[in-house]
């Protein structure tokens, strides 16, 4: 899209000097990740505006703000193997990706989680492994963890997703009501779990066997 690079510098400055966000690599990806090619052809004139937009199946791709502070709070390092909840259009993961060593992404909606793969494809991101199934669940063949982002709503903080930690591993979720979040820091230190609350979000609802249940008339 022409003059992408230059919209991407506009974000980038807003989150730092209206949003308060600071840490570099973060900046440096979303410098990096091309937003527009994450959202449909009729939206890309505003995927560079701070909101959330339709990725189809009642879904979102997150508002720049959130990606950009979750990821903060995540503190994702270059040896890092990631697990995200809620691939969804597959920014935050390419976000990740960026970042850490490995990342695998689960998406519940089969249609959303394969369109995520070919993008990645696309971008030659060649780190990320995407899979179609319910996230609550975890990914215990792959799991240990060192970070893990759900970016779906949540009731709790589902337990598989606790026990698939590693050591000195932090998780960020959003936990609250079905419209209504604050999100929240997990991490293990020393044989504990210390849980640290930040601030209010929106997210759609995280659904499965550790979540919400599905939307009426959906079958599983
Ligand atoms: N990070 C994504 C956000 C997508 S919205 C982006 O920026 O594009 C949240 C996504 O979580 C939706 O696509 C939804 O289908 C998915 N989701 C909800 N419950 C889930 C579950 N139990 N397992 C995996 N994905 C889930």
């Amino acid at each position: 899209m022409l003059g992408d690079t230059v919209l991407r510098e506009r974000m980038v400055r807003e989150l730092v000097e209206a949003r308060g966000v600071t840490d570099a690599r973060v900046l440096a990806a979303m410098r990096e990740v091309p937003r527009h090619l994450f959202v449909r052809d009729l939206l890309m004139t505003q995927a560079y505006g701070n909101h959330a937009l339709p990725i189809g199946g009642a879904q979102t791709i997150s508002q720049p703000y959130v990606v950009a502070k979750m990821t903060e709070m995540l503190d994702v390092g270059p040896e890092h193997k990631v697990l995200e909840i809620g691939t969804g259009s597959g920014y935050q993961t390419a976000i990740l990706a960026r970042l850490a060593r490995w990342v695998y992404s689960l998406e519940r909606l089969p249609d959303l989680a394969h369109q995520a793969i070919r993008r990645m494809r696309q971008l030659g991101v060649l780190n990320v492994k995407i899979q179609a199934f319910d996230g609550t669940v975890g990914w215990s063949e792959v799991a240990p963890f060192d970070r893990i982002l759900v970016t779906a709503g949540a009731p709790r903080v589902p337990k598989p997703l606790l026990e698939q930690l590693a050591a000195r591993g932090k998780l960020v979720i959003p936990e609250g009501d079905r419209h209504r979040q604050r999100l929240v820091v997990y991490e293990r230190i020393a044989g504990r779990v210390r849980r640290l609350e930040g601030e209010e979000v929106a997210f759609v609802p995280l659904v499965g066997r550790h979540g919400w249940d599905p939307p009426e008339g959906e079958r599983e």
